[in-house]
């Protein structure tokens, strides 16, 4: 089951920001003459060849799905019923490979090794969590759902159209097992999965209607192959359809006081935040923290107000309330913004600004032979993003990485109106900062240094956006965007979304915060439009940790730079900093830290 071994939001994040790892990127692990300096121990040598190719295939055998998602293909056409006998190999897996790596001493391999060590432990001891402890499989009904791997089979072309389809064809044979044990485990769910799990089902019988058969009519398929397919592909609708009514007849019989809740309670977040996270820091501790620096942000906001209004308001007097007086010079501000015309236009040329301003601060060495291409967003990926870094996965070595824009002219005009404000002239470079440069574009140009399969694919989440919420305070420290006022104030308000992330979801899930408290966090302190606020109150409602991860790698990034220059005074170096925390790969900020003080 996909979710049981792999944290998948994580996944899909970490697939997504990392770019190419190809066989011909990973060194070989060819023993230098014996004793030379620098030579691999034997401990690094036991563990490369244990836990590189060989780990990797037994894995994805066990989870072929999220070999899909990897663009490993090799058990693509074994679809797992998710029942308590898989649940059982799922764990014996797990055993078999700690008990391997237990057997290897973390302390004597080189320092890739060792991040790649801790990540694998926290990886199996999570995976175990999750199924033993944490149990979504009975609780989240919509962890169940075979749309996506099957999409990937017709839209993907790894293989021609004929070889795809036959796969497809063999990988459909267990969809109506796998719904039968669903239904068969699924027990007291939440009202909130229940309805997702409804709605994301029904979107998924579009994956066995036209676009399957566009793709049967494109083959050449024998007859009888079709006519297997076509019989089985009815059977996976019957399926799907199937468990959306079951599931409606079960949403029917919850109540909202009696239902399991989506709240994960305290116990349980602390330790999906340790598995998660990885930062060295409780989610407690982290909490504190966050309504620290909101307090912190109000303040610096309000004196920042303060300086600004009587440029932009003369002659009048401001709000008495300082949230008031904030919120009105923020909407103000937000009026400064680039035509929807010159939307894309402005990103291009923001990258290329971004990569010059680093570079000739010294605050980072970027790779000049790996450009990044900015493009519009393919129409199947449009959602709720406006822009974004795509790069391809793991497996898939000559992909490019793109950076996708929405584009504004193709959506409705009041909605295109409200984006050009939130990323007005002031937000719109510190959104390039955070996903191109020095954030998820070059941290994983870097990544791709340390070529490492483990670290691309189970790295950490709260590493790469911490990384990346960091960058921005860095540009800005730095004297990016001329240290004014206005671009302070804004960036503050940018920072107090990831603070507000980090306290809504410790509030929601262990403090048992209410939708309308929620809203006054988002909207009152953080000034969130309605939309975003709404949008918010279901992603918490959903999802559990993922929310803290910006604030939690931002906030354990920025202690490690100060406690070196505080501990070096002399010899730190800032842009030294930098490219040895990102030389690491995606490893967790614990592990890269514990790494840099040694
Ligand atoms: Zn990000």
């Amino acid at each position: 089951m996909l979710r049981c071994l792999l944290i998948a939001a994580l996944t899909a994040l970490v697939a997504a920001v990392n770019a190419p790892a190809n066989a011909a990127d990973v060194p070989a692990t060819v023993a230098p003459i014996s004793g030379a300096p620098g030579a691999p121990s034997r401990a690094d040598l036991a563990f490369e060849k244990q836990f590189g190719d060989e780990f990797l295939d037994a894995y994805w055998a066990m989870n072929p799905t999220d070999a899909i998602a990897a663009g490993y293909y090799k058990y693509a056409d074994k679809l797992i019923v998710p029942d308590e006998k898989s649940r059982n190999e799922q764990l014996a897996f797990i055993e078999r490979w700690r008990t391997r790596l237990l057997s290897i001493d973390p302390r004597s391999l080189s320092d890739a090794n060792r991040a790649d060590w801790a990540i694998l432990d926290n990886q199996l001891a999570a995976s175990r969590w999750d199924i033993v402890d944490l149990r979504t499989w009975q609780w989240d009904p919509s962890v169940y759902n075979v749309a996506e791997p099957f999409a990937r089979l017709l839209s993907t072309e790894f293989a021609p159209l004929d070889e795809r389809l036959r796969i497809f064809t063999r990988r459909l044979q267990h969809v109506p097992a796998y719904f039968d044990a669903a239904r068969l485990y699924i027990d007291d769910p939440t009202i909130e999965h229940t309805q997702l799990a409804i709605e994301q089902n029904q979107g998924a019988l579009q994956v066995f209607g036209e676009e399957l058969q566009t793709k049967i009519d494109e083959s050449t398929l024998s007859a009888g192959e079709r006519r297997t397919l076509t019989q089985r592909a009815d059977a996976a609708r019957a399926a799907i359809s199937g468990y959306v009514a079951w599931l409606q007849s079960t949403a029917a019989g919850l109540s909202s006081d009696k239902a399991t809740s989506f709240r994960l309670g305290r116990a349980r977040y602390e330790k999906k935040f340790f598995y998660e996270v990885q930062s060295g820091e409780s989610a407690q501790a982290l909490y504190a923290r966050a309504v620290q620096e909101k307090t912190a942000l109000h303040e610096r906001m309000s004196m920042l107000a303060d300086q600004l209004w009587p440029k932009y308001f003369p002659n009048v007097a401001p709000p008495a309330e300082r949230l008031d007086k904030i919120g009105r010079l923020i909407a103000k501000l937000s009026e400064q913004h680039v035509s929807e015309q010159a939307f894309f236009g402005e990103i291009e040329s923001l990258i290329a600004q971004l990569a010059k301003y680093v570079t000739e601060r010294q605050l980072l060495t970027l790779d000049q032979d790996k450009p990044l291409k900015v493009r519009k967003l393919p129409p199947h990926q449009r959602g709720v993003a406006l822009a974004g870094i795509d790069a391809p996965g793991p497996y898939d070595a000559s992909a490019a990485t793109w950076f996708n824009v929405m584009p504004l002219d193709e959506m409705p005009a009041e909605r295109a109106a409200s984006l050009l404000q939130e990323y007005n002239r002031w937000m719109l470079p510190i959104l390039v900062i955070h996903e191109a440069i020095p954030g998820h574009y070059a941290q994983l140009v870097y990544a791709n240094k340390s070529p490492s399969r483990i670290k691309a694919l189970f790295g950490n989440s709260a590493m790469i956006e911490g990384w990346a919420v960091y960058g921005e305070r860095m540009m800005l420290e730095s004297g990016y965007g001329d240290d004014t006022a206005e671009m302070w104030l804004i960036y503050s308000k940018w920072l107090l979304r990831s603070v507000c992330n980090a306290i809504l979801d410790y509030s929601v899930h262990v403090a048992g915060m209410n939708e309308q408290a929620a809203n006054q966090l988002l909207v009152r302190e953080a000034f969130q439009s309605a939309e975003e606020a709404r949008a918010k109150w279901r992603r918490v409602q959903l999802t559990s940790v993922q929310l803290t991860s910006y604030f939690a790698g931002y906030a354990a990034i920025y202690d490690l730079r100060e406690q070196l220059k505080r501990e070096q005074p002399d010899r730190f170096e800032l842009r030294r900093f930098n490219e040895q925390f990102l030389s690491y790969g995606n490893a967790p900020v614990r592990i890269i830290r514990e790494l840099m003080l040694r």
